[in-house]
């Protein structure tokens, strides 16, 4: 597993995960909590508050994928 804040290639049901912006294909990651407040009160705690977050590193995009769907590699060293 990568580390957090490393600088990764991301990809997701077998296809690389390119920003949405500007089509760029390294991303910072960090792990962020989906309102687990309002999901315990629901009755929703069995399931994953986790998700995971892309940040663009070119233009600073940020996109959410629930944890786990994502397939995390180390960037090459450009
Ligand atoms: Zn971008």
């Amino acid at each position: 597993m990568v580390e957090k804040d490393e600088i990764v290639i991301a990809g997701a049901a077998g296809r690389q995960v390119l920003c949405g912006h500007c089509g760029a294909d390294q991303d910072r990651w960090r792990r962020v909590l989906l309102n687990s407040g309002t999901s315990e009160l629901l009755g929703f705690a069995a399931f994953s508050p986790e998700a995971i977050a892309l940040t663009c590193t070119r233009c600073g995009k940020m996109v959410e994928f629930a944890d786990g769907a994502l397939d995390l590699r180390s960037a090459p060293q450009r």
